[in-house]
């Protein structure tokens, strides 16, 4: 059972003078777990997430981590892989197998640990390699959750754009080519994961446990339908490329079921900076607080 909980006791056994390793509780971008068994690492993170606006939970091995996940309900998990007791590999895999859909990202003295991390589909979503800089942490952090957990506080999550496409999750609605076009519920879920990573390569695998929630693994036909059904509704230029034995992104500049290579000048435009709307077809980028 989980149930929330403040407790320092389990908490304090980092070798510290401070003692205190829950940072008091106050309104702020909520609680990042932090499971790293370096208490050097961990206080320079905690500093910097602080510093920031985040409560911090520091926990030294797996299965505490894990266990914090459950009572702490943390908004981001910044693991470490070489743990005691249970690694960060076995950590991801067990917090996804259980369904867990917390954004983790993985701390590792080596890249091709990390690698390993997301190329085995276990479930991480970035990675960072020690050395690092903590401001960098802070703005992958900060990354991370804007692509996957929108702050509630920040109000209604604008609208997306990409190239002629308009996804606006306040308003459910989707424009492209200057149409309206109506999506599912689930559907429209698909099409906003995508273009919220616009430019990135999602497997089935993540696209599944995201948007359907599924701890993995999981029919991928699945996506594969709703993938071609958005296309069927989106037309010949939907922004959604196959990434051949991957899975797929929202990229404008290759339309279609394939990766465009020589590229098409007349639709590249800018990719990228939000408000290149088409004109006169979306009912205005500024979210207002409507609905
Ligand atoms: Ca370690």
């Amino acid at each position: 059972m989980a149930r929330p909980r403040t407790c320092l006791g389990d908490a304090s056994v980092g070798p510290t003078a401070k003692g205190d390793w829950l940072t008091p509780e106050h309104p702020s971008k909520g609680t990042v777990l932090l499971v790293e068994d370096e208490a050097s690492i961990a206080d320079l993170v905690r500093l910097y997430l602080e510093r920031d606006g985040f409560r911090v939970v520091w926990r030294t091995d797996g299965p505490s981590g894990l266990a914090a996940v459950d009572a702490e309900r943390p908004r981001l998990v910044l693991l470490d892989l070489m743990l005691p007791g249970m690694d960060g590999f076995e950590v991801t895999r067990a917090l996804r197998q259980r369904g867990g859909r917390v954004p983790i990202i993985v701390v590792t003295a080596r890249e091709e640990e990390a690698d390993r991390v997301l190329g085995l589909e276990l479930g991480a979503d970035d990675y960072v390699t020690k050395p690092f800089s903590p401001r960098e942490l802070v703005a992958r952090v900060k990354a991370v959750l804007r692509r996957t957990d929108p702050d509630p506080e920040s109000g209604p999550e604008p609208p997306l754009h990409l190239g002629s496409l308009t996804v606006d999750p306040a308003r459910h609605e989707v424009v492209f080519e200057g149409r309206p076009v109506q999506l599912t519920a689930r559907e429209f879920e698909l099409l906003s994961y995508l273009v919220r990573n616009r430019g990135l390569v999602l497997t089935r695998d993540q696209i599944l446990e995201r948007v359907w929630g599924y701890s993995f693994p999981a029919d991928t036909r699945t996506v594969d339908v709703h993938i071609r059904q958005l296309r069927s509704k989106l037309g010949d230029h939907a922004p959604i490329v196959t990434i051949r034995g991957v899975g797929y992104k929202a990229d404008d500049r290759g339309a279609g079921g394939a990766p465009d290579p020589a590229g098409t000048p007349g639709q590249a435009g800018t990719p990228g900076p939000a408000g290149t709307s088409s004109p006169g077809s979306t009912p205005g980028p500024t979210a207002a607080g409507g609905g």
